[in-house]
């Protein structure tokens, strides 16, 4: 097949760079003319040339442009490249808000299993009752877990949940004839909150939070009208701080005609504990992605189900896997009679469901309230360790997630968050989010979660603690941490956030 991969030479080859050089090569960089990766010729597959097998006028006038490398240097450069990347399998990655835990790898096995991985989807219903049953028993246990009625399990990851819940709320509206204009958001709201208002066509009314980091009940009770669909709250809120308050907002509302709507990425903290349906919420989405023991992260698939109360159920998207009304163990689909229609094809990311609903099995009830347990009790704990170092705007109690600033560290030192934040990396630790909640000024948001040890999260609160005591110990001490030359042992060093976001190099010219 040489003639139709056989191109003119990418320059010379390079040998394989060591790992810790500032940048991997590309592929291309060490290509040479000629190198294959394979050859199939001992095989007994003929080598038939592209013009036997093709006919001319379907023949490129030009050699394709393929990178030519040997097997030994392609595998090289992919694990090079996977030794520079930091991954919860490594190790900690207390990236506030977005729960970076341990995933089982039983979770992985079960969606692994052909059985289930191996179906088409376009399978009809009644021959695929093993897989009907698995995502009735996992809407089931959601909305056990979140005390609602009834979920749609379609939604791909929590912006798209939210967005579907946003589109349940027009929805329930429009029935009612009743034209609504506005949701409220928290100012400490998830970014993604107020992008969904947007796009499910609402206006952001946003209210602020008060001096105990909770939102402020009377800037609510001035922002609420008849023209308030409802309101996105995110409880536990982004400072980790339990909404004390939650069932007085819920009560003033509903008492405008309004509904709750629950952003819930994150339930690890109030598994078992306590219920969105029990504080009053009427929409709540999940992210089974972060609390239910699918790796993400780099883009890769999520699940957002949205659970409702019993008023939205005719409104959820279908097609809907339920129980047959006859007999219990067998399953069909359903649409619902005012049904916003399809969010997802088929049934969403059917592969993530699973490895939640194996997450719920394996722990049962008890397991997921431990769950809650030791997200909270490890977030604590560390706050604890913290204290005296790092300055706490809203100093409560939190949930699985706490909130420290380092604007002391800054005034006396010129050190910022992000400076620490890449400095931990050098201690072997992911960072944690940084400048996040909006309203905390040089935020760290903190999320050890409930899969690391005590050891784990003592180190990294000594890391933490170290740290600051490094930019305290002299002038060039801080200095070296702060310049554009640190952190000195990662693979890279500063890169520039805004440029490789808004001029994405995404090619490489060989010539
Ligand atoms: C992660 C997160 C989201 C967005 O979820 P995606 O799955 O990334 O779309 C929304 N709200 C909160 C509070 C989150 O932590």
């Amino acid at each position: 097949m040489s003639d139709l991969f056989d191109r003119p030479a990418a320059g010379s080859a390079k040998s394989a760079p060591l790992v810790g050089d500032d940048c991997e090569p590309t592929l291309f960089e060490f290509a040479s003319p000629g190198r294959r990766a394979y050859s199939l010729r001992t095989t007994g597959i003929p080598e038939w040339t592209a013009t036997e097998l093709i006919p001319a006028e379907h023949l490129r006038e030009d050699p394709l442009e393929l990178t030519e490398v040997s097997e030994r240097d392609l595998v090289g450069h992919f694990t090079r490249l996977a030794h520079r990347q930091y991954s919860v399998d490594l190790g900690a990655y207390p990236l506030g808000s977005c729960t970076m835990k341990y995933n089982p790898k039983t979770c992985d096995e079960a969606a692994g299993m052909r059985s289930f991985a191996g179906v088409h989807p376009e399978t009809p219903a009644h021959a695929v009752q093993g897989w009907m049953q698995i995502l009735v028993e996992l809407e089931e246990a959601l909305c056990t877990i979140t005390g609602m009625a009834a979920a749609t399990l379609q939604p791909a990851a929590g912006a798209a949940g939210e967005l579907t819940g946003l589109l349940l709320m027009r929805a329930y509206h429009a029935a009612n004839d009743d034209v609504r204009t506005r949701v409220i958001i928290p100012d400490s709201a998830h970014g993604t909150n107020p992008a969904s208002v947007t796009l499910g066509g609402y206006e952001v009314t946003t209210v602020g939070s008060d001096d105990r980091g909770f939102v402020d009940v009377d800037q609510l009770r001035a922002a609420l009208g008849t023209d308030v669909a409802g309101i996105m709250l995110t409880n536990p809120n982004t400072l980790g701080l339990f909404e004390e308050d939650i069932v007085e907002i819920a009560k003033m509302v509903h008492e405008v005609g309004g509904l709750l709507y629950y952003d819930g990425a994150n339930l690890n903290p109030i598994l078992g504990v306590v219920r969105p349906g029990d504080m009053g919420f009427d929409i709540v989405n999940m992210n089974l992605h972060k609390t239910f023991a699918t790796p993400h992260g780099g883009g890769g698939p999520g699940a957002g189900p949205v659970a409702v109360s019993k008023r939205l159920v005719e409104f959820l998207p279908g097609p809907r896997p339920v129980r047959s009304n006859d007999r219990e163990s067998t399953f069909e689909l359903l649409f619902p009679p005012k049904s916003i229609g399809r969010v997802h094809s088929y049934y969403g990311n059917a592969l993530v469901l699973l490895r939640a609903w194996t997450y719920i099995r394996l722990n049962g009830a008890d397991g997921l309230r431990r769950i809650a347990d030791m997200a909270v009790l490890n977030a604590n704990w560390l706050r604890e360790q913290l204290r005296g170092t790092y300055d706490f705007p809203y100093d409560r109690p939190v949930m699985h997630e706490c909130v420290v600033s380092v604007s002391g560290l800054k005034r006396a030192t010129g050190m910022r968050a992000l400076d620490v934040a890449k400095r931990l990396l050098e201690f072997g630790f992911h960072s944690p989010t940084v400048y996040f909640p909006l309203i905390v000024d040089e935020a760290l948001m903190i999320e050890p979660t409930e899969t690391e040890s005590p050891e784990t999260v003592a180190a990294i609160a000594r890391a933490l603690i170290e740290i600051a005591h490094e930019a305290l110990a002299s002038a060039s001490a801080g200095e070296a941490l702060r310049s554009a030359q640190a952190p000195r042992s990662t693979p890279v060093r500063r890169v520039d956030e805004a440029r490789a976001a808004r001029k994405l190099v995404s090619t490489f010219d060989a010539r």
